[in-house]
C-alpha cells in the first residue's frame, strides 16, 4: 500500500484499460469501479468513453446512479470523456428516449454530434491552463450546445464548438484524451484531488 491517491475507472463499459494506463503515469493508484462499494474506495474517478447508453444502463443496474451522484455532488474530483461526458449531462440531444444520465453538468450535449462524414478525427486544441496545444482525438463524440453559468469552457473547436468544461469538481471532454501519450489532462484530474482536500 501507498499513500498516492486512489482514482476509480467506471469500469462498466468502454476504454477502460487505457485510462488506468494513462492514469499510472500520473503516480496514483487505480481502481476499477463496477460497484458501489469500490466507489467508495476511490478519491477522484474517471468515466470512459464507450457508449454512453450502455454505461448509463449498466450503472443503473448495479444501482450507481444514485452513489455517483452524491459522491459527485459532496466534490470528488472526477472527469468524464466522451461517453462519459454524455453521462454526466444534466440534458441530453439525441439520446436515446430510455437513456439515463447523472445531471451532474449543467449543461446541454448533443449526441453524434459530428454525423457519419466526420466520425473520427484528430486536432490540436489550446485548452485552458495548458501551456502547449493538446492533441485531441474524437470518436464519434458529442458537442456541449449550451453550458449554465457555473460552467467554465475550457476549449473550444473552431472558435465555438465546446469540446472542454469544468464545473467545480467536474471536468469533461468530448474528445479521448487517454488515446494519446499526453496525460496533460489526466493530471488536471489528480492536481484537483489535493485542492479538494
Ligand atoms: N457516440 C458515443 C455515445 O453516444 C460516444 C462515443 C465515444 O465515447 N467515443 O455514447
Amino acid at each position: 500500500m501507498t499513500n498516492a491517491p486512489r482514482v476509480g475507472v467506471l469500469a462498466l463499459q468502454g476504454d477502460v484499460a487505457e485510462h488506468a494506463r494513462m492514469l499510472r503515469t500520473c503516480d496514483v493508484e487505480v481502481q476499477p469501479v463496477k460497484t458501489a462499494d469500490q466507489l467508495a474506495l476511490v478519491d477522484a474517478l474517471v468515466i470512459p468513453g464507450g457508449e454512453s447508453t450502455t454505461i448509463g444502463m449498466l450503472a443503473d443496474r448495479e444501482g450507481l446512479l444514485n452513489p455517483l451522484r452524491e459522491r459527485i455532488a459532496s466534490g470528488m474530483p472526477t472527469l468524464g470523456t466522451c461517453a462519459g461526458l454524455i453521462f454526466l449531462a444534466n440534458e441530453l440531444i439525441d439520446s436515446r428516449p430510455d437513456q439515463v444520465s447523472i445531471g451532474a453538468l449543467d449543461a446541454v450535449v448533443r449526441r453524434n454530434a459530428f454525423g457519419r462524414q466526420v466520425d473520427s478525427f484528430e486536432q490540436d486544441l489550446e485548452i485552458q491552463g495548458l501551456a502547449t496545444p493538446f492533441h485531441a482525438v474524437f470518436i464519434r463524440a458529442p458537442l456541449v450546445e449550451k453550458v449554465g453559468q457555473s460552467v467554465e469552457v475550457l476549449a473550444t473547436l473552431a472558435s465555438d464548438k465546446i469540446v472542454m468544461v469544468r464545473q467545480a469538481n467536474v471536468l469533461a471532454t468530448a474528445f479521448h484524451p487517454e488515446l494519446t501519450g499526453d496525460n496533460r489532462v489526466h493530471q488536471m484530474l489528480c492536481e484537483s484531488i489535493f485542492t479538494e482536500k
